[in-house]
């Protein structure tokens, strides 16, 4: 054997084990993929054939196939042009069939959520033919067409003219609020739509809810409103009916006290004849209660009239410290009768803006509730000084004092702190009242201060400008 014929055996043995490789490829599916496998076998055969053919030449044994050698040559380039091209279209097969698996996934997808979406989905056309609807449409058609839901018109107004109110069935089962986006045309040219169907009757339902019970709401507001109004128009005439009768009485019962009053002087000073020393005593008491009753008339016709809001206040100004001192010199006697020192003390001229005889009744009751309140020996001190815009006036005692939980208490009409000892000290609980609700008109501020058993300290504040309330008086 010479080299050549080695040289065959080798080639001949390499396209046989080529051959072996190429049968072993698990080309199944797809065909085309067969194809090219036997299409490469059967190339690869050739060239088997014409290795043996060679090796039987060259080795001297026959060159009996040398003749067919040139066939499988032949053969071997239209074979070998079919393996590419089979190779070529199972490459562009298996792409097909991957892209197709994306589709189907991708179909698959959009279905899911078409279908499990709340709203009814449909693809409908300009005639009203629908070409897809999920479920949910379905359903909605079935109730709401043709009456209601005119699909075409629908599909050829998109997306210009979409009913944005909810459209009723008739009998008022659905209400529907329709959504649209125009596709492209199919292939006759007709005009083709996504429409979505949002079934809203709930809302719809509880907005009307909504309305009827904002009405009732309404209707009810007008009628407490006006059973409101009648009730005030009662509440003002009683307060009316309530201060004319207070007035009334005051008259009638100031009068005659009045004349009580003045006769006993009268009768005190020894004008109609001699007293013994009793009747001197007696008739002084007489006196003195009547002056007590007529205080406490009096204080009844301010507190109704200044609750009724009828008290009119004029303002000017005034000499605070002047105005103070003469009413601490007035009630020097009273201090006298009680036992009690009273001094006065404070720079001259605080001026203030105040209503003079408003100011006279609040410090009066401040400094008599102060004498009325200190035992014998204690001290009423007053003084008058000024502090950020007001004139301030304190009004000290050492008397029994007020504990902290009546302290607002007493500022209230027919208050009075409960105690053994005050039973003996005639009022009627008015005074503070009164004096709180003057001070409101006058823009004063009346606070106290107090320890039990130590005394008080009321302090008014008086502004030094004011321009008077803003509401009615
Ligand atoms: P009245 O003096 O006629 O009872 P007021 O409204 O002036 O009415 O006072 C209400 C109550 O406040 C008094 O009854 C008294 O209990 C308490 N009070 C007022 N001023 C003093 C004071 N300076 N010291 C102690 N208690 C006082």
């Amino acid at each position: 054997m010479n080299w050549i014929a080695i040289a065959d055996v080798i080639s001949t043995l390499a396209f046989a084990s080529a051959l072996l490789f190429v049968a072993a490829i698990p080309y199944k599916t797809p065909k085309i993929g067969k194809l090219f496998k036997y299409t490469l076998l059967a190339a690869i055969s050739l060239y088997v054939f014409v290795g043996v053919s060679n090796v039987l030449e060259h080795a001297g044994i026959t060159a009996f196939l040398d003749t067919y050698e040139d066939f499988a040559e032949v053969l071997y380039v239209p074979l070998v042009a079919y393996v590419l091209y089979s190779r070529a279209a199972a490459e562009r097969l298996v792409e097909a069939q991957r892209d197709e698996a994306a589709i189907r996934r991708e179909h698959e997808l959009l279905m899911g959520v078409v279908e499990t979406t709340p709203a009814g989905i449909l693809i409908a056309d300009e005639e009203g033919g629908v070409i897809f609807e999920n479920e949910l449409a379905r359903e909605i058609l079935g109730i709401a067409r043709p009456r209601q839901l005119d699909i075409a018109r629908i599909v050829r107004d998109a997306p210009s003219a979409l009913p944005r109110e909810p459209i009723g069935d008739g009998d008022g089962r659905l209400f529907v609020s329709v959504r649209c986006r125009p596709l492209a045309p199919d292939e006759h040219g007709r005009r083709r739509a996504v429409v979505v169907l949002v079934d809203v009757t709930q809302r719809v339902r509880n907005e009307e809810e909504l309305e009827r019970y904002g009405k009732r709401l309404e209707r009810d507001i007008d009628l407490r409103t006006a059973e409101l109004l009648e009730a005030n128009r009662q509440l003002q005439e009683a307060i009316t009916t309530r201060e004319d009768f207070f007035a009334r009485m005051s008259h009638e019962l100031r009068t005659p006290l009045n004349s009580i009053v003045g006769f006993t002087d009268v009768i005190l000073k020894g004008l109609s004849g001699p007293l013994t020393d009793d009747q001197q005593l007696q008739l002084g008491m007489v006196k003195s209660s009547s002056r007590d009753l007529l205080e406490i008339v009096n204080d009844l016709l301010d507190i109704v009239r200044v609750e009724a809001g009828h008290t009119s206040v004029t303002l000017r100004a005034v000499d605070l410290t002047a105005r103070m001192r003469g009413i601490a010199a007035s009630l020097g006697a009273v201090a006298e009768l009680h036992g009690v020192a009273l001094t006065f003390d404070g720079p001259d001229g605080v001026m203030v803006s105040t209503d003079p005889d408003k100011l006279d009744q609040i410090a009066r009751n401040l400094l008599s509730n102060g004498l009325k309140f200190t035992e014998k020996g204690g001290r009423v001190a007053v003084t008058v000084g000024e502090s950020d815009g007001f004139g301030v006036v304190t009004v000290a005692d050492t008397g029994i004092g007020i504990a902290p939980e009546d302290q607002e208490r007493v500022f209230e009409a027919f208050e009075q702190v409960e105690a053994a000892d005050r039973s003996q000290r005639y009022g009627t609980g008015l005074g503070l009242a009164i004096s709180r609700e003057l001070c409101d008109l006058l823009g004063c501020e009346l606070a106290v201060t107090s320890a039990l058993g130590e005394g008080s300290t009321f302090t008014l504040r008086v502004p030094r400008e004011f321009a008077g309330a803003s509401g009615p008086s």
